[in-house]
């Protein structure tokens, strides 16, 4: 009795079926244009890549808080960032739970793609090549997907 009184609880649950990995904000892609510029919709939301050594952050070395440019949620600390010499901004650490990562099969290669954890924007990938003394992982980030804002004190971190 109670294992089908069970049963029917799951059968009826399936329909609202939690996805941990779901972004917090959902616009269309209308709505997203309206907000973006050219560049930013064609990185965040078509999974565009900067050109290499373009971008406005890859030599950017000062103390603040890189945001997301789509939804301006903190995405990483300046701490976090190094220099890789990779043509992208490069970071070895982000905000606890500010990044989603899935797998990313396209130009046959097998990459993790790297996401705003809140509206879902593409911010580019994740490798294992970064530096060894700290968490060996290579945040490689466009740095049309990053808004900076300066702090005038050092983190607490
Ligand atoms: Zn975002």
């Amino acid at each position: 009795m109670s294992l089908l009184f069970l049963l029917a609880c799951q059968t009826k649950q399936l329909p609202i079926k939690k996805q941990p990995m779901k972004p917090k904000i959902n616009k269309s892609d209308a709505e997203w244009e309206k907000i973006l510029t050219p560049q930013q919709f064609h990185i965040l939301r078509r999974k565009g890549t900067d050109l290499p050594g373009t971008g406005k952050y890859t030599y950017h070395f000062e103390n603040g808080i890189y945001k997301c440019a789509a939804c301006g949620a903190p995405l990483f600390k300046s701490e976090h960032k190094y220099e890789s010499h990779c043509g992208w901004p490069s970071f070895d650490n982000a905000i606890p739970g500010a990044i989603i990562m899935q797998p990313d099969y396209s130009h046959n290669m097998i990459r993790t793609e790297i996401l705003c954890a809140n509206c879902g924007g593409h911010l580019g990938h994740i490798f294992d090549d970064g530096p060894q003394e700290t968490t060996g992982k290579r945040y490689c980030v466009n740095s049309t997907s990053l808004n900076f804002m300066k702090t005038n004190h050092h983190s607490d971190q």
